[in-house]
Order: structure tokens, then C-alpha cells, then sequence
């Protein structure tokens, strides 16, 4: 199935919105932690408690096509997350849900089209761009990360890994950045010398996205 040509369903939605609920879980703490030190030390409490949420009504599904799972994701992250980042990573994957309309499968090349949509609706509503030390610098190098694999003709396996990689490279180049949006831009300079929650929680889907796929490490 890691091929170029692979067929993406329902199923592998489902696999990505349980690897990251696991993921976001299990670094709870940590989240909270980075948002301890530039925002209001909620990041962590917020997103598990979105993906807890998605991920009970994911479960709870029937057979559905893969956009209904990323719509019932995205609301959940729109209700039930307090702060910025549920709101926006919300609405994002209810854009991906609306690129995939009534689709029962898609392929990698889909996919693209569909996280670059997700981004630019987080560039939309938070008015974000690269360089601001938000989730958009770990999102969009790895969508440019996924490109370069699919062109290269990595396959889905080799894309992810590549995308997993460059939103990890974003993150840790938030360190340096003075934020220019969300609470943490309130500190002006004292925001620098700190990696940004959400560029982190946005590392963590990219990781979970390989899983999904098959690869990554614990798959
Ligand atoms: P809050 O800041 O409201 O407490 P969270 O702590 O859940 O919300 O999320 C903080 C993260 O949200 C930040 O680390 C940043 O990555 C992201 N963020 C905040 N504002 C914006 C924005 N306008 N555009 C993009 N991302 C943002
Ligand atoms: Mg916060």
C-alpha cells in the first residue's frame, strides 16, 4: 500500500486521528509544559481534551466515508478545545474534510492538496505566517517536506517520513523566534529562546501520520 499510487480510506483516517489522540496523550505534560513557559500552560490540557473528545465520536461511528470522520474530528476540536490552537487545527481539518467532499478513498497526491488546504485555512483565521512561531512554521515545511517525497517518488511511507522530519526541523526552529501571534507574542522578546506549543503539536500529527502509514517508530 506505501506506494505512490496507494489508496487512502476511511480506515487510515481513522488510524491517523488514534495515533495522534495517543500521541497528544502521552505528551501531555510536555505541551503543557512549553505552553507553561510563553503562553497560559494550557496547550496540552486543551488538545488531549479535543482529541479525547474526536476520538470518542470517531469510535463511535459507523462505516463512514473519510471526510465524515475528518468533519466529526474538526467539530470536536472546534467544541470542545478552549485557547486559539482547537479552534484553528479544528477548522483546518474540516477544510480537509470539505477538499475530500464524498470521496470513499483518495490518494497521496489528494492528500497534498488537502494539508495544504488545512494550512492555508490556519493562515486564514489566525493571520499567521511563516516565521510568526506558530503552528504554521511546522506545518507548512512539512507539507513542503510530503511534496518533495512524492515527487522524488518515496511513495506515502517515504512522503510521510519526510514531512514527520521537516515539522520536526520547524519546530525546533521556533527557539529562536519572537512570536508575532497568540499570547505567547504578548512577551515580545522574552518569547524568544522558547519552541512553540503548537509547532510541537503539529510535529506530533506529522509523527502520527507516518504511523498511519505504516511507518515511523511504535508501528
Ligand atoms: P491559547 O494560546 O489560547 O492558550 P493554546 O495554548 O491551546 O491556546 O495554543 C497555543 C498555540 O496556538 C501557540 O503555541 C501557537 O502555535 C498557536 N497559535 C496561537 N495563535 C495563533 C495564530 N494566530 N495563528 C496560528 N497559530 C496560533
Ligand atoms: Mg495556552
Amino acid at each position: 500500500m506505501n506506494e505512490n499510487g496507494a489508496r487512502l480510506d476511511s480506515g487510515f483516517v481513522i488510524e491517523w486521528v488514534r495515533q495522534i489522540a495517543r500521541e497528544i496523550h502521552d505528551s501531555r505534560d510536555y505541551l503543557t509544559q512549553l505552553d507553561a513557559a510563553i503562553g497560559d500552560a494550557d496547550h496540552g490540557i486543551n488538545m488531549d481534551r479535543g482529541m479525547q473528545a474526536a476520538l470518542a465520536r470517531v469510535e463511535a461511528m459507523g462505516t463512514e466515508r473519510p471526510g465524515a470522520v475528518l468533519e466529526i474530528v474538526g467539530a470536536s476540536l472546534v467544541l470542545s478545545v478552549g485557547g486559539a490552537a482547537g479552534p484553528l487545527y479544528g477548522s483546518s481539518i474540516r477544510r480537509m474534510s470539505r477538499t475530500l467532499e464524498d470521496r470513499a478513498s483518495f490518494d497521496p497526491e489528494l492528500l497534498l492538496v488537502m494539508l495544504r488546504d488545512a494550512v492555508e485555512e490556519i493562515r486564514r483565521l489566525g493571520a499567521a505566517e511563516l516565521g510568526d512561531k506558530t503552528i504554521v512554521d511546522a506545518f507548512t515545511p512539512a507539507i513542503n517536506g510530503f511534496e518533495r517525497g512524492l515527487r522524488s517518488g518515496e511513495g506515502l511511507a517515504g512522503a510521510t517520513a519526510r514531512a514527520r522530519g521537516a515539522a520536526e526541523e520547524g519546530m525546533r526552529a521556533t527557539i529562536p523566534l519572537q512570536a508575532r501571534k497568540g499570547r505567547a507574542s504578548y512577551l515580545g522578546p522574552r518569547s524568544v529562546g522558547h519552541q512553540d506549543p503548537g509547532a510541537t503539536s503539529t510535529a506530533m500529527m506529522f509523527a502520527a501520520l507516518e504511523r498511519a502509514a505504516g511507518g515511523g517508530e511504535g508501528s
